[in-house]
């Protein structure tokens, strides 16, 4: 991995700006139902209207943010909830983030590459619990190199036990040159998440020490312009919550996903939002930590300002606060997610020495698709956009009213029967037909019926419309 200048890029994060605006404490109702009525118009918001929104402080008005986020999901996302597991595939790291258990100076932490052999057994052992999306990740090290991460992700695809194949391999690791980005393309990737961690120089610069790789903070700025200008079109942001000011990364983060959309067309896929958990050799500082309260925020702020971005919400979460947050924007959460490494073979608690910090929600996937169902959300294992190329720019164009019904909603359903055939408990799946014969009833599609028996009682697999 050679690093190239970063020089031709704007510093598209201005810091003076966004400090202002997130220390906007006047509210401002005339400008909070403005943008709650472009936002729910499905447009984007500028950083002045995410800021109006932040600074709600009366119930009243923070109600009716809420009140709009769970609208402007429904309108955009329907109930569908996309199901992925993570797989951790190396924890060899050359940086040295405070927050992380897997920094080169943590040596408690056990370390461990997965041979080609392991990853299979892994791989097995997710389809063998239904999963077909999985997103790999990496610390970063020169082991991990492009090629390596391109061969793993073959090595993924390649695995099939029984009805079961991961048909969608994102990745989550360091930020690469153009050359390696192209590589990576190369091997079928989905998405390429890469989270800035905190937008925040300061803060930046306090989490990441000098002379790593990681400090430098323009490089990991640009990466998703790289990977944008080497093809992949379909990248995810991030950011850490609780290494500074979380409306500041709010804004952040919206700043992002506004020039990547100025640049190539369309904006990220995704925005993750992690909070700092505790991890090996690091306990996070009380005082920065965002609240539940302000979680639930910043989840609808964002989801009304990037109608059309994803949201991920991860099992870093505790059950109780993804079943309270789901609700305002959440598009995308992972499930059975075990991330010690090897984790998805191993029997007991979680190892904290082989795990990059500690996760909130430990429940299999059977349960948490069980509740999702009983709570009136589908699941869904649906890849079809991105192997049919409805990804970036095509992805946006396909993003309007009327593509939830004749797709999403579809394809949810088509993957979901699978699932409830081949994976599920038997009360999953009592609970799971029901949720699908209710859902083909409003949808009338002739296409879909004639699917959804091929699954149900032909045994046909992988359709979609
Ligand atoms: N090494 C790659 C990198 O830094 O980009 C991969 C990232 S890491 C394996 C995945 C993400 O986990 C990090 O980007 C960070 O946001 C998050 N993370 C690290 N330590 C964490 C902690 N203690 N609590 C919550 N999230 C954490
Ligand atoms: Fe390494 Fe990523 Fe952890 Fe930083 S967050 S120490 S880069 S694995």
């Amino acid at each position: 991995m050679i690093k190239k200048p970063t020089s031709g890029y704007p510093d598209f994060i201005d810091a003076e700006l966004l400090g202002r605006l997130a220390g906007e404490t006047r509210e401002d109702p005339v400008r909070i139902r403005e943008a709650l009525a472009r936002s729910l118009a499905k447009e984007p918001l500028t950083l002045e209207e995410t800021a109006a929104l932040l600074a709600a402080g009366s119930g009243d008005l923070e109600e009716e943010i809420f009140a709009a986020a769970r609208r402007l999901k429904r309108e955009v996302y329907g109930n569908r909830i996309v199901i992925f597991a993570p797989l951790y595939i190396g924890n060899l790291c050359v940086n040295d983030c405070v927050y992380c258990a897997f920094r080169r100076s943590q040596e408690d932490t056990f370390r461990q590459t997965l041979s080609e052999e392991e990853i299979r057994r892994q791989v097995e052992a997710l389809e063998d619990a239904g999963h077909k999306r999985l997103i790999l990740v990496f610390g970063e090290h020169p082991e991990y190199s492009p090629e390596f991460i391109a061969r793993t992700v073959r090595n993924v695809y390649s695995v099939k036990k029984g009805w079961g194949a991961i048909r969608r391999v994102n990745i989550n690791a360091a930020p690469l040159d153009h050359d390696g980005f192209r590589t990576v393309k190369e091997a079928g990737i989905g998405t390429y998440q890469i989270f800035q961690e905190t937008y925040h120089r300061p803060a930046y610069r306090k989490a990441h020490p000098e002379r790593t790789r990681k400090a430098d903070y323009l490089w990991r700025l640009h990466g998703l312009t790289r990977a944008g200008e080497a093809g992949c079109d379909d990248v995810g942001i991030g950011a850490l919550f609780g290494l500074y000011d979380w409306k500041f990364e709010v804004l952040g983060l919206v700043a992002h996903a506004r020039f990547l959309a100025d640049r190539f067309g369309c904006g990220p896929h995704t925005i993750s939002f992690p909070r700092l958990r505790p991890a090996q050799g690091f306990t996070p500082d009380p005082d920065c930590l965002v609240s539940d309260r302000e979680f639930k925020k910043l989840v609808a702020v964002l989801r009304l300002a990037v109608p059309y971005t994803g949201l991920i919400l991860t099992a870093r979460e505790p059950a109780g606060i993804r079943r309270e947050v789901m609700e305002f924007g959440v598009s995308q959460i992972d499930a059975g997610t075990r991330i010690e490494l090897a984790g998805y073979t191993r029997k007991g608690p979680q190892d904290l020495k082989r795990e990059q910090f500690e996760i909130g929600d430990c429940r299999s996937l059977d349960e948490i698709v069980r509740e999702l169902l009983e709570t009136g959300y589908i699941p869904s294992f649906c890849t079809a956009c991105y192997r049919r190329g409805r990804t970036g720019v095509q992805f946006m164009e396909y993003a309007v009213p009327g593509f939830i019904r004749d797709f999403c909603t579809p394809n949810a359903l088509l993957t979901l029967a699978e699932y409830l055939e081949d994976y599920a408990s038997e009360e999953t799946r009592r609970a799971g037909w029901r949720a699908v014969e209710r859902e083909a009833v409003s949808l009338e599609d002739t296409r879909f019926n004639e699917r959804l028996t091929r699954v149900r009682s032909g045994g046909e697999r992988d359709l979609h419309v």
